[in-house]
């Protein structure tokens, strides 16, 4: 899922300043899943919100809405009656929420609550790592599942490099070394010869690298 962190409630305020009537506008996606931007936390900004405002003297007006999905236009279409009612809106979905509010609703200026992070699991209750870079050509089942792009601080897809000391990333020392899992995962497997294979450069156009990715899937369109 994408994984996100909420805005500091000082930046938000100061993005909003001067706008009366204000929308926190949530997502039941992945940011609820990760508890940055689901209807509870739109509750919490909302107040949070409306109580500072209070007390800088500023209009309290803060309405709350959480929408099914922001990242789909049947989702936004919800809001086409009043969206133009508001004179700003706080999107607490991944950065997606807001380009999509701000396309549909030109008029309406678009606050962007989130800081999109990364796209991870979760490892346990309240943290989650990031697992996947979207490279577009998936490799990891040649490292024992485990992805040398998005857990090698260098993305290597030889490694490890010479600073791997004990397990740990020479980068981030409280990191453990993808590829002394990749190595540790293949040896159990009794598949470590596979290592032996040097990779050639990946080809990273079909990544973040070839530039804005679109997937048109000729079969579901309408
Ligand atoms: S190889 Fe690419 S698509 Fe597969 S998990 Fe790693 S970054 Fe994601
Ligand atoms: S120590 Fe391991 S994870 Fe860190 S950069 Fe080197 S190979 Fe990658």
């Amino acid at each position: 899922m994408i994984v996100g962190d909420s805005k500091p409630l000082e930046e938000i305020l100061a993005m909003i300043e001067g706008r009366d009537k204000v929308l926190v506008l949530g997502c039941r996606g992945c940011v609820t899943v990760c508890n940055v931007g689901g209807e509870k936390e739109v509750g919490i900004l909302a107040t949070a919100l409306r109580i500072a405002r209070k007390k800088n003297g500023q209009p309290p007006t803060v309405e709350e809405k959480t929408l099914e999905r922001q990242c789909d236009p049947e989702y936004i279409e919800e809001l086409a009656e009043v969206a133009e009612d508001y004179d700003a809106i706080v999107s607490i979905a991944c950065g997606v929420g807001p380009q999509f509010m701000a396309e549909r609703y030109p008029k309406v200026p678009v606050f962007p609550g989130i800081n999109t992070t990364f796209i991870g699991g979760a490892l346990e209750h309240g943290v989650w790592a990031e697992r996947c870079q979207s490279c577009g050509n998936c490799l990891v089942h040649n490292f024992g599942g485990l992805c040398p792009i998005a857990r090698c601080s260098k993305s290597l897809m030889n490694g490890p490099c010479g600073g791997s000391a004990s397990g740990n990333c020479e980068i981030s020392p409280e990191v453990p070394c993808v590829w002394d899992q990749i190595v540790k995962k293949m040896d159990a497997m009794g598949r470590l010869d596979e290592l032996e294979q040097v990779w050639p450069n990946k080809n990273w156009l079909t990544a973040r690298d070839g530039g804005p990715r679109k997937r048109v899937r000729e079969d579901l369109k309408q």
